[in-house]
């Protein structure tokens, strides 16, 4: 049943404004940017658009509130995110409505993406509390060495729009479980959402200061005015690998430790001894979740030559199933992509494949009408030098090329600048070991399409980033070490 304008209002009291310092506001210019629906074209809000003044007024005020807030106990924190856990729990439903308005994915992704997103609120309320230090022995006996781990201060996080939930709470939930103040500038794309996270943040008892948003068209001002400052000391970015390139370089001015959650090239091999039902399953997942528009997604299929055409039929007739439509639709597996430049990306890597020679067994053209929708797509014949192999193509195409033997299949898949997931399905064992161990990527889901999760470290090799969220390595990223040495000590 198509969806209609009563489907798609926003509920009233969705916040449009800033929040700094705990207070609401809208930008010092007056200037509101416009929030879109992808799946209609139709604006949705007017949600406040900041500028470099409102960028610096945010950071005095999240330094101010770390004076306070770092000297609370972990205790305290815990408390305040597990509230804040139990907040966006019960809020679920409305929370997934508006992924599903601002970022096209379907209800049924979006209601995973806030227990996803949940899910680090909840595991950084408990690892907060073991932010451990350590005593060291001395060489004589006057001394008393300790290290102790403190929160490294104000944290300036840029998010994308392709988890419109998670991507924030990945990132601010351990930065607040360490005792850190947060600036966030979540993608202009999709602000709704991180909106209303933050306005949990403030109803579980978030301190004033400790979460504030500045949403933005102008993302390079806002991060240039936190970056230029001392007082920001910590810059957690997830998003694009050039910007990320970008941040390194700005980074050298204050020297701010840097965690980058860039992009992905994500093979997914396929050995002649894999079990096919289960291998389409995991394919479904990690190419077609969000519309192919995540940094793990699957981009390379490498197929064993011998399984090649069972692999062909069984892919193609699993993805030509797929039913398109607006996200809020029931039914709905695939929503459109997130704007006009993702889609025209998409179409392009798919022209540019077939006049290189490859395929097309399904899909392959923009749906006619409102929304930045593509087929779900699937090219055969795929070799290097077509785009679809060389770089994210961010958008629900399966592009399927072959190789012969163990070796071959793992020199293609680490044929890539890039390192952040690996597939690979097999039946053997010993295969898999050997696989995943030469796999050069930060992640690998084995027999798996949906590695992520809050407790394992997530982060990328080589261009797809530094440093790793979620685990303890995620609280780790939001504390410095100090070394004490206690010294004059009788006896
Ligand atoms: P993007 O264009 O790099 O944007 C990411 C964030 O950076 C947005 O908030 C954006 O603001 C902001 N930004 C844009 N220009 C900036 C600048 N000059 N200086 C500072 N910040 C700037 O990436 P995207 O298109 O939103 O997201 C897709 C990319 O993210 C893909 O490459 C994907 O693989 C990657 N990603 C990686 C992970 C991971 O964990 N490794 C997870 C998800 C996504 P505006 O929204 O206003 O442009």
């Amino acid at each position: 049943m198509p969806i209609s304008a009563a489907d798609t209002a926003l509920p009233r009291d969705v916040p449009t404004d800033l929040l700094i310092g705990g207070r609401w506001r809208p930008a010092k210019s007056g200037q509101r940017l416009t929030v879109s629906d992808p799946a209609t074209e139709q604006a949705l809000a007017q949600v406040a658009d900041g500028s470099a003044e409102d960028a610096k007024e945010a950071l005095s005020a999240a330094a101010r509130a770390f004076f306070a807030f770092r000297k609370t106990s972990a205790y305290q924190r815990s408390a305040w995110l597990r509230t804040w856990f139990e907040a966006i729990r019960r809020e679920r439903h409305n929370l997934a409505r508006l992924i599903t308005l601002e970022n096209g994915k379907p209800l049924t992704e979006a209601l995973a993406e806030v227990d996803y997103a949940a899910s680090f609120v909840e595991w950084f309320s408990e690892e907060g509390k073991r932010a451990y230090g350590r005593t060291i022995p001395a060489t004589g006996t006057s001394r008393r060495l300790l290290a102790i781990r403190q929160p490294v201060g104000v944290v300036a996080a840029i998010t994308p729009w392709n988890f419109p939930a998670a991507m924030i709470t990945r990132k601010v939930a351990p930065a607040l479980a360490a005792g850190c103040t947060v600036l966030l500038k979540p993608a202009s794309l999709t602000p709704l959402t991180a909106l209303a996270l933050a306005r949990l943040w403030q109803e579980a008892g978030g301190p004033d200061g400790s979460l504030n948003v500045v949403t933005s068209t102008k993302a390079a001002a806002i991060v240039d005015a936190w970056m230029a400052d001392f007082r920001v000391r910590k810059v957690t970015f997830t998003g694009s690998t050039p910007i990320g390139q970008d941040l390194i370089k700005k980074s050298a001015a204050q020297v701010q430790r840097l965690s980058l959650e860039l992009g992905g090239q994500a093979p997914f091999v396929v050995f002649d001894d894999a079990d096919l039902e289960r291998t389409i399953a995991a394919l479904l997942v990690s190419k077609f979740r969000n519309g192919g528009q995540s940094c793990v997604a699957s981009n390379r299929m490498l197929v064993q030559r011998t399984i090649l055409p069972a692999f062909i039929s069984r892919a193609t007739a699993a993805v030509s199933a797929l039913r398109i439509g607006h996200g809020l639709e029931p039914g709905v597996e695939l929503g459109p992509l997130i704007d006009q430049a993702g889609r025209t990306k998409v179409l392009s890597h798919i022209k540019d494949a077939l006049a290189k020679g490859a395929q097309l067994k399904s899909g392959g053209q923009a749906l006619e009408g409102a929304g930045f929708f593509v087929q779900p797509t699937v090219l055969t014949d795929v070799g290097p030098g077509m785009l679809v192999m060389e770089e994210e193509t961010f958008g629900p195409v399966v592009a399927i090329s072959a190789f012969d033997t163990e070796e071959e299949g793992v020199a293609l898949a680490n044929a890539s600048p890039f390192g952040l997931a690996a597939y690979a399905f097999t039946e053997s064992a010993s295969r898999a070991w050997r696989v995943a161990e030469a796999l050069e990527y930060g992640i690998v889901g084995l027999n798996e399409g949906l590695p992520s999760t809050a407790q394992a470290p997530f982060g990328g090799w080589k261009l797809s980033g530094i440093g790793r969220e979620g685990a303890s390595e995620g609280l780790d990223a939001f504390l410095e070490e100090k070394y004490i040495a206690w010294g004059g000590i009788d006896g």
